[in-house]
């Protein structure tokens, strides 16, 4: 009887992959809020001091790699993962985290997002170094194998649902009894969860609100009557330049009219023809303004 009770008790503990996944989630968001705040100081406190965006890049990641720590000791689980109330435990033994385990949980958790940011960004910028993008390989081949290791959890063949969790002798469990803290611990990491999700509908709103100003009041002007130089709008695929009708190549828009073009393209013409292709409007070379993207 008593046996049968310990059973049904161990299989509670074990979390489903939707909590687990909904722990990663919230791990994934803290970057971004943080960000924000960043961000935030930036544009607000006019922090002229250096750039925002690398301040934000450095500093962030530290920040995160803080708290996670901190999770870490208090509580034996990431952040996320605290939230949904999970623990990381020993697969065999049941114990909680040793100290080397924590170290390497807290830079796990913000390493791997972080290089793999980086590489993106390097790629997309078509700055990447061929061991780079190799590297980039190997970050997907990870994912595909975290994959896998998932759907062997769910199965029930795998005690751990990622192989970074596996090489670590780690699994995530439901503690039998809530992790013992005091009351300044308790509030503090309280009000830290608080205020993520406080910033996440800040975010939320502030993207909602940026779409409505777009789709309300920036309209691009028609263009104007048919000239025998100008180039038709219609021709251009979504999303090409309208010049050479390939995928746009640093994408430079006119401000006048709001069209995007290859920064090439449009230098090129310029010399010639000083008008916006699809409209018609005058420009000059200051109307060109180059855009960056960023993720
Ligand atoms: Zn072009």
């Amino acid at each position: 009887m008593a046996e049968g009770a310990n059973v049904r008790q161990n299989l509670q503990n074990i979390p489903s992959i939707f909590e687990i996944s909904a722990a990663e989630t919230l791990d994934n968001l803290i970057y971004p809020a943080l960000s924000k705040i960043f961000d935030y100081l930036g544009l607000r406190l006019d922090f002229k001091l250096t750039d925002t965006k690398r301040f934000r890049e450095e500093i962030s990641p530290i920040v995160t790699w803080l708290l996670q720590y901190m999770y870490l000791r208090k509580r034996g689980s990431s952040f996320g993962e605290s939230f949904y109330g999970l623990q990381r435990t020993h697969t065999t033994t049941g114990e909680l985290l040793t100290r080397q385990q924590e170290l390497i949980s807290a830079s796990v958790l913000t390493l791997l997002p972080y290089i793999e940011r980086k590489l993106l960004t390097r790629a997309q910028n078509h700055e990447a170094y061929a061991w780079e993008e190799y590297l980039l390989k190997l970050f997907n081949a990870y994912k595909a194998s975290k994959a896998i290791h998932t759907f062997m959890y769910l199965i029930k063949y795998a005690g751990s649902h990622s192989p970074i969790f596996r090489a670590l002798r780690l699994t995530l469990r439901y503690p039998a009894t809530p992790p013992k803290e005091d009351k300044a611990t308790y509030i503090v990491l309280k009000l830290l969860e608080v205020l993520a999700f406080f910033l996440q509908f800040i975010q939320w709103w502030y993207s909602n609100d940026q779409r409505r100003k777009v789709g309300g009041s920036l309209v691009n002007p028609e263009p104007m009557e048919e000239q025998p130089d100008m180039l038709k709008k219609s021709n251009t695929p979504k999303g090409d330049c309208p010049i050479c009708l390939m995928k746009i190549d640093n994408a430079t828009a006119c401000s006048v009219s709001g069209y995007v073009y290859c920064w090439k393209c449009i230098i090129t013409r310029l010399k010639n023809h000083p008008t916006c292709p699809v409209t018609g409007y005058a420009i000059t070379m200051e109307d060109l303004v180059r855009i960056y993207e960023t993720n």
